[in-house]
């Protein structure tokens, strides 16, 4: 295994300001979470909908890292944020959109940054696979996988969270997998369930959406957790004797 893989990343949806991470960071800090997720740029489907503070959220996310030394998980949507995203970012997410855009997974590959591939909703497990390869053949070796659910019939949940990809994956490559928790099921009341089945299969680590108040959020109000809600998540997981 390349990288050390975070046990748990939580945090908001997006970056929406500087005032939001200094109430959300100190709370996950609080429950011992040092990986901190929030999207600068955020791929959404309709355009109308929020897009993300772009570099400027970039810039909140530096400060953040600087001023309360958290590891920053961000998605890169495009290879000419690099440079900067590199300041900013200790693992760079290529979003679940973006699993199969094979130049900008070659470039991650020549570099050596510390990359979170999503396997795209639509995609299989051997499709996932060989998008970790187009990282890995080019040399980087700094790779964590994430499934986030695929797309099915079944409309109770967001996405059919895959679970035989966690195991599968382990067989084929020899590389940490962690599940998203939130995006796979899109609501929050079965997301402790799931979350130990996740661990059960062989998961590495979770991703979790955390907003300080989700009613208002700027994208993905229903799945994002508020401080109690997680706070209950974790004791419930951490009491099953599911993760340290
Ligand atoms: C995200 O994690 O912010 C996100 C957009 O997820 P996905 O790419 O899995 O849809
Ligand atoms: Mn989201």
């Amino acid at each position: 295994m390349s990288v050390k893989c975070p046990t748990i990343i939580a945090g908001p949806c997006a970056v929406e300001s500087m005032e939001q991470m200094r109430t959300i960071v100190p709370f996950l800090l609080s429950m011992k979470i040092q990986y901190i997720r929030a999207g600068a740029f955020k791929p959404r489907t309709s355009p109308d909908d929020f897009q993300g503070l772009g570099m400027e959220g970039l810039s909140i996310l530096e400060a953040v890292r600087r001023e309360y030394s958290v590891k920053i998980v961000s998605e890169i949507v495009d290879i000419r944020h690099l440079e900067r995203m590199c300041q900013c970012v200790d693992i760079l997410q290529v979003g679940a959109r973006n699993m199969d855009n094979y130049e900008l997974l070659k470039e991650l590959g020549r570099s050596r940054v510390h990359v979170l591939l999503k396997r795209h909703m639509s995609a299989t497990i051997a499709e996932f696979e060989k998008a970790a390869q187009y990282i890995l053949q080019e040399g980087n070796p700094n790779l964590i996988l994430c499934e986030r659910g695929i797309r099915t019939f079944e409309n109770a949940t967001r996405n059919t969270l895959d679970l035989s990809c966690c195991a599968l994956m382990k067989r084929r490559l020899d590389l940490p997998i962690i599940v998203d928790i939130s995006h796979s099921l899109g609501r929050k009341d079965i997301a402790a369930p799931m979350a130990k089945a996740a661990l059960a299969a062989g998961a590495d680590g979770l991703m979790i959406e955390v907003h300080q108040q989700p009613s208002i959020a700027l994208s993905d109000a229903a799945q994002q957790m508020d401080f109690i809600e997680f706070e209950d998540f974790l004791q419930n997981i951490r009491a099953a004797g599911a993760m340290g």
